[in-house]
């Protein structure tokens, strides 16, 4: 008891400063913290580089007992030890990582009382033997970092966070925190529901990342705009991602010959050239990671200055996720987003034709919606971000591409009503190219041999040209106007929403595509 008294007595603001070396609490930390050492269960939702992580290593100093933080990501796990023991934390990691000589000392340090904190795997945690174990020590609290990955709606989910959910039966009166920087309302409530936090009190911080600037532009000449946009940033740290492995080697490839310090990462590389190049991105200030998106959870980089995605990423949430790693510091920090009109059907493809049940399938096409609402918006970018999240952000930001270039709108009306008119009377069997053609009143081989020079649509939309045809065509399919019909080799076929269109029923306003010099807004027109 007097063990008790004597440990409960610190005060956290006192090891904030003393141990962390921090001058005070951020946001809603200090409220977090008094929270959970009075014992309280808690959902912390918070963006990247929001500060996380003294909401449970803190409680952990003040409570008695070891805090016990489940972590999927082991990178992550090496990092965070590694700096507390820095900081004079007796703190340890159990994974895979570890032979069984380690494992046998960090279980030893358990016993004994030896440790402030563990982090460790979600699956050895929910092992039986392990559990058993725990039930004969002294624990200060739960953390389930990365909660996200418990919900299938998530774009991360790991069947063993599933198990986490008894902690709650098997060890009552512990407090439990799941913490993550997943925005989405259904993610969160999946979260609640899954781990048994139903009275968890929810700590709701804002998900603006204030010093992003956010770029999209449409992918014209990738590798060119890529360049354009590295040279703003010499001398510093990023991450450039693309879809496939190719196309990371390639770009990395590409990247070198100009010049620029970039290397690749992939899953496809040998283990250890991985672990070493991210240890020399972690290290080293200017160099390019060129990655997969196996790159990134987890990489406590505060200085990356700049992501680049060269492919639409899978949703409005990984977006968000993956750009986010820029600018932790709180420093200025820039991103590019290069999309065209075949990365919106790669990605329509990979739901349909994806193992999903169809529930799935539908949540995830909303939340591909959702980027594409962003990507095509005429209006401030982080405002249409921070809206899906349920947040009211003002107007204009000041701080994002559509704020500094304002974006032109159109009537675009006559135009889909021509292109839907080509659409029909070609069958729905075209794809982009043919039913341009069509319109331009090109008479190539393929419109001579179909008859489609003999068509009352050929040749009634010079008014536009080849690339403006290509941004109709694009705005329609990703605004449902059309479909593309994956088994018919990218044929766009009429939906629901083509009808209203063709009678006059309803009018289009698409944005005008800035020319590509235009495309990329850059941190000097501030
Ligand atoms: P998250 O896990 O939410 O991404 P972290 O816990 O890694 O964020 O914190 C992000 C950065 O902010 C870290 O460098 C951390 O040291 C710093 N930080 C966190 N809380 C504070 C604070 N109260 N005062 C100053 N710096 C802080
Ligand atoms: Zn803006």
């Amino acid at each position: 008891d007097d063990m008790r008294s004597a440990t409960t007595s610190r005060q956290p603001e006192q090891i904030l400063h003393t141990v962390f070396g921090h001058g005070g609490f951020r946001g809603e930390q200090s409220e977090i913290v008094r929270h959970v050492v009075a014992g309280g269960d808690a959902l912390i939702l918070m963006p990247t580089g929001g500060g996380k992580s003294i909401c449970y290593q803190l409680p952990s100093l003040c409570r008695d007992g070891v805090g016990i933080v489940v972590s999927p990501l082991i990178a992550l796990m090496r990092n965070q030890v590694e700096a507390l023991r820095q900081l004079g934390v007796r703190a340890a990691a159990l994974n895979s990582s570890l032979d069984a000589g380690e494992r046998a000392r960090v279980r030893a340090d358990l016993r004994a009382g030896r440790l402030d904190l563990l982090y460790v795997a979600p699956e050895r945690l929910v092992s039986p033997d392990f559990m058993d174990m725990l039930a004969e020590i002294d624990i200060a609290l739960f953390a389930i970092d990365e909660a996200h990955c418990i919900s299938q709606w998530g774009h991360d989910f790991r069947p063993e966070y599933l198990q986490l959910a008894a902690l709650g039966t098997r060890f009552p009166g512990v407090p439990r925190l799941a913490l993550t920087a997943t925005a989405d309302p259904q993610t969160r409530e999946d979260i609640r529901r899954r781990l048994d936090l139903g009275d968890a009190r929810l700590f709701l911080a804002s998900f603006d990342r204030p010093n992003i600037f956010y770029n999209i532009a449409l992918k014209t000449e990738p590798k060119r705009q890529l360049l354009a946009f590295l040279k703003r940033h010499p001398g510093e740290s990023g991450i450039v991602y693309c879809l496939s492995r190719a196309t990371v080697d390639e770009t990395a490839a590409w990247l070198t010959a100009q010049g620029i310090n970039a290397l690749a990462y992939h899953a496809g590389l040998e283990s250890g050239l991985r672990s070493r190049r991210q240890d020399a991105f972690l290290a080293d200030d200017g160099l390019v990671l060129v990655a997969t998106i196996a790159f990134g959870m987890g990489i406590d980089k505060p200085d990356v200055r700049f992501v680049a995605h060269l492919d639409l990423p899978s949703s409005l949430e990984a977006y968000y996720q993956e750009t986010g790693r820029a600018g932790r510091d709180g420093q200025p920090a820039e991103t590019l987003l290069l999309y065209g009109l075949q990365d919106v059907t790669l990605r329509r493809r990979m739901i349909d034709q994806g193992d999903a049940p169809e529930a799935v399938k539908r949540v995830e096409r909303s939340k591909l919606d959702a980027l594409l609402g962003v990507c095509e918006t005429a209006s401030c970018r982080r405002r249409a971000i921070l809206l899906h999240f349920g947040e009211a952000p003002p107007m204009n930001c000041g701080h994002c591409d559509n704020c500094v270039t304002a974006v032109e709108t159109w009537d675009a009306t006559l135009a889909v009503r021509k292109a839907l008119s080509a659409v029909l009377r070609t069958g729905q069997r075209f794809g982009v190219g043919h039913l341009t053609d069509v319109l331009l009143g090109t008479a190539t081989e393929k419109i001579i041999r179909f008859g489609h020079d003999k068509l009352p649509t050929f040749g009634v939309g010079v008014e536009l040209d080849r690339r403006q045809w290509a941004s109709v065509f694009r705005q329609m399919v990703v605004a449902g106007i059309v479909a593309v019909d994956h088994d018919q080799f990218g044929a766009l076929c009429t939906t629901e929403l083509s009808g209203p269109i063709l009678r006059g029923a309803e009018s289009v306003q698409f944005r005008r595509d800035k020319p590509a010099e235009k495309t990329v807004a850059g941190r000097s027109s501030r």
